[in-house]
């Protein structure tokens, strides 16, 4: 499981951050959540060559391969790629489904979207409210309601639980391996000479799947701290250093210092902070302050990315 940042600033592209767009990779399908203006071209430098130095190792990213895109609101800074991206999809001949997922209003923000009638094809709209849980292969993903200026979502990425085949207990047993390793492993029992073996004799206790948790644009809010509960990372909007908290009143915003307090509240075991200000080129003014209150803290670069290994070790590893 591995998270790609393609954009970490806020509001204002900079030239060191794009716009939010938050990339997920599992088994082998992508999910992209927001997508800020630029995020096409992030993308492709991201995938280019030309990005050697230490950030981002040349993620190779296919974006056509992009099946579900999640909208946390309706902020031209989280939205505006859209248009990119479907234009180019359907240049490209897409024919495969695309779905967007966003509150109330997607629907009709998309259709009326300047992209040719033809991209309309392959887009499927969601609609989605607080705890509409999107199911797939092996994850679920849930929305829940944060506080911002508008309505806005966050989105919880959770790997199912998982029962680990033991083999050992398997060859104990006498069962030879093949067919019936895979009905016990899809929770089926079996008849060996006589004997019933059921799935809990080789199957090892449910083991927790790893935990992303995405804000968006944010004010500090309860509901995080209930949906990021004991999550592997938590990505919070941290616009701004506290120092600067007068200004923040009005825009439905997080600081580091106020993202940190929060990360510990859930019991998160990270934070990447997100949606940084144009105002602070030097970003570490942020870390620092998130680190006097939850140490496990780093700012969000353009091009980093985060790998999470398989639980119960959960290892998370920045690139
Ligand atoms: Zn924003
Ligand atoms: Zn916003």
């Amino acid at each position: 499981m591995k998270i790609i940042f393609l954009g970490s600033g806020g509001s204002v592209p900079t030239k060191d951050r794009g716009l939010p767009a938050v990339l997920i990779e599992y088994l082998n399908e992508l999910f992209l959540f927001d997508c800020g203006e630029g995020t096409l071209r992030q993308i492709m430098i991201c995938s280019s060559k030309r990005n050697g130095k230490n950030k981002g190792k040349n993620e190779k990213i296919n974006f056509m391969n992009i099946n579900k895109i999640f909208i946390t609101h309706f902020h031209a800074d989280h939205i505006a790629g859209l248009i990119g991206i479907m234009n180019t999809m359907n240049f490209l001949e897409r024919r495969s489904n695309m779905e967007i997922y966003g509150g109330k209003g997607i629907s009709n923000l998309i259709k009326n979207l300047p992209v040719p009638k033809d991209a309309m094809q392959f887009i499927k709209i969601y609609e989605i409210s607080e705890g509409q849980v999107v199911e797939g292969k092996g994850y679920k993903i849930i929305p829940f309601k944060t506080q911002h200026i508008s309505e806005s979502f966050g989105f919880v990425f959770e790997e199912k639980e998982k029962r680990k085949f033991l083999k050992e207990k398997a060859i104990a047993l006498g069962i030879p391996e093949g067919k019936l390793y895979s009905k016990l492993q899809n929770g089926e029992s079996i008849n060996l000479d006589g004997k019933i073996i059921g799935p809990e004799d080789v199957l090892s206790e449910s083991i927790k799947g790893r935990k992303i948790v995405y804000t968006g644009d944010t004010m500090p809010c309860e509901n995080t701290i209930k949906f990021a509960d004991d999550c592997d990372i938590l990505i919070h909007d941290s616009t701004y250093s506290n120092i600067d908290i007068d200004k923040i009143s009005d825009h439905g915003h997080t600081t580091a210092l106020q993202a940190a307090e929060i990360a510990k509240k859930a019991n998160a075991k990270s934070l990447f902070l997100i949606h940084i200000s144009q105002r602070y080129a030097n970003s570490k003014i942020l870390e620092d302050e998130a680190r006097k209150v939850f140490e496990n803290s780093c700012v969000v670069e353009d091009f980093m990315s985060v790998q999470i290994s398989a639980p119960p070790e959960n290892k998370i590893s920045v690139n």
